[in-house]
């Protein structure tokens, strides 16, 4: 057993220009999940913290918004070189908090920094239109003004990439931000949030506020704040959805997955089931895009799940920090509790588990670690097969056909990703067409649209209009005005 720190530092936020220990009753262990030790300790903002940064946050918007777009991007130029210089020191903050592995975790900050990329585009992005003469003598063309303080609530799984989903976009466009992350990985955002004031961002324009639901909640209800943005799970997602609604704001919350993986016959089957391994137990499958069941259509079931299983069984777990770890431990304890439950649920219910995690033990480690799950024979109406576990368990639903195929993925309440593998045009473009899922992937591991596309589910996978980044993002921060002139 791994001794569990008593001494650990505490993680400030920055409020006001400057780091702060909030002074509310709570706060919050953060543990290193693959040995279950406590790295830091959390002290949560409180209501009155979020007042105090909506209100400078508010007076810094007046001037920002004043200061010429292409000025308002530079600290974002800085900040990429800054990010690109310390991406090995995030990704083994983020390894350390999160748990998932040194490739996983550099994957993630190289995809963050692609959205300061896209974000540094902003002046060609905020671009209007225009029309002269649309009745004699009339001109008329159309502006993108910011809207004011935006703030960000955002999940454990991507603790560098999904703040930047938002932050750099709505700073760009001449928007002030504040930015909550999950308190079990605050770490990685702290890190990034400084680089980002290293880069030169205005006193005001940016302010990182840790905390829980009071956080929230005061968020979602000041007078000041004109836009949520909001990732994690869609019970809280559609809460925050309705509450921000409710209190006149724009809001973007994207929400929990049960994604499927469709397999035709005539599939690639090696390079199939690489893809399958990675959508399903890379990240430990606490990925939004995680497939976490696999629709093998007619013959193609025997020939996928022999090998499927064969290499599930070849894969490494472990610390997410040593060389050669597929796959690290799951984010905590608590949440080890909730996906060995799924299991034993599944079992229960009579599904047939061809690889079976719950036992796995690393030495003598304290760490949050469930070994990667196969369930064969299970039903669309089972519980492992309908609701989201988060974690490295795998359900088979065998199809007889395309359309039953579809089927399947229709019936889910959720609608993030899901992937068609096989070499049929037709099948394929007929898949693409008939699901009723956001994000697509034809014969991919895991279909993560790039920061200059819009990233969003569908049904209880998001709740809203405009996705995250891309160009949606830039619709999202700013509000259209159309401006007609005649002069005379
Ligand atoms: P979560 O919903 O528990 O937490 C997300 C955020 O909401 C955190 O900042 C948390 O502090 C806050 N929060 C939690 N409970 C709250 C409450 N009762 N009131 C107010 N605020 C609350 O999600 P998580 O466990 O951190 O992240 C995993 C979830 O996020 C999964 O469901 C995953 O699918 C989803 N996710 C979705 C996407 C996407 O693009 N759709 C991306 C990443 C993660």
């Amino acid at each position: 057993m791994t001794p569990v720190e008593t001494e650990v530092a505490s993680v400030a936020s920055y409020i006001a220009g400057e780091w702060i220990t909030p002074k509310g009753a709570a706060s919050h262990p953060v543990i290193n999940p693959a040995d279950g030790s406590v790295i830091a300790s959390l002290p949560y903002a409180t209501a009155a913290d979020v007042d105090r940064a909506a209100r400078i946050a508010h007076q810094a918007f007046l001037e920002w918004r004043q200061v010429p777009v292409v000025d308002r991007v530079q600290p974002l130029y800085r900040y990429k070189t800054l990010l690109e210089k310390h991406a090995e020191e995030i990704a083994g903050i983020l390894t350390r908090e999160n748990g998932k592995t040194a490739g996983d975790a550099i994957m993630e900050v190289k995809r963050a920094i692609q959205m300061v990329e896209v974000a540094c585009g902003m002046p060609s992005l905020m671009m209007g239109d225009s029309l002269n003469e649309v009745a004699k003598g009339i001109d008329c063309h159309t502006i993108r003004q910011p809207l004011g303080v935006c703030a960000g609530i955002t999940p454990f799984n991507f603790p560098a990439m999904v703040p930047m989903w938002m932050f750099p976009f709505a700073i760009a466009a001449g928007n002030t931000f504040l930015l909550k992350p999950s308190e079990k990985v605050p770490m990685t955002p702290t890190r990034t949030a400084e680089l980002l004031l290293e880069a030169g961002i205005p006193e005001g324009v940016f302010q990182l506020i840790h905390g829980g639901r009071e956080v929230v909640e005061a968020l979602l209800h000041h007078p000041l704040i004109k836009a949520i943005s909001f990732v994690g799970s869609s019970p809280i997602a559609k809460l925050v959805y309705q509450a921000g609604a409710a209190a006149g704001k724009r809001v973007q919350a994207l929400g929990g997955a049960k994604n499927h993986l469709v397999v035709m016959p005539d599939a690639d089957l090696p390079k199939t089931v690489d893809a399958i391994l990675g959508s399903a137990f890379g990240a430990a499958g606490e990925r939004c895009l995680a497939g976490s069941v696999v629709v093998p259509v007619g013959e193609a079931a025997e020939p996928l799940l022999k090998l499927l299983v064969d290499k599930t069984r070849a894969l490494r777990v472990g610390d997410g920090s040593k060389a050669g770890t597929d796959m690290g431990p799951v984010i905590g304890p608590e949440h080890r509790q909730k996906i060995l439950g799924y299991i034993e649920k599944g079992i229960e219910e009579g599904a047939v588990p061809l690889c079976d995690g719950r036992a796995l033990q690393i030495g003598d480690s304290n760490g949050s670690f469930v070994g990667p799950t196969i369930f064969d024979q299970v039903k669309p109406e089972m519980k492992i097969a309908r609701e989201e576990i988060f974690g490295p368990v795998l359900s088979v639903i065998r199809a007889k056909t395309l359309d039953d195929a579809i089927e399947i993925v229709n019936a889910s309440e959720f609608g993030n990703t899901t992937t068609i593998y096989t070499q049929s045009g037709k099948a394929a473009r007929e898949y693409q067409t008939r699901v009723e899922v956001g994000m697509v992937g034809v014969n991919m591991a895991v279909a993560a649209p790039m920061a200059f596309f819009p990233f969003a589910g569908w049904k209880n996978s998001f709740f809203g209009d405009l996705h995250a980044h891309g160009k949606d993002a830039v619709y999202f921060y700013t509000e259209q005005k159309v401006l007609m002139t005649r002069w005379f």
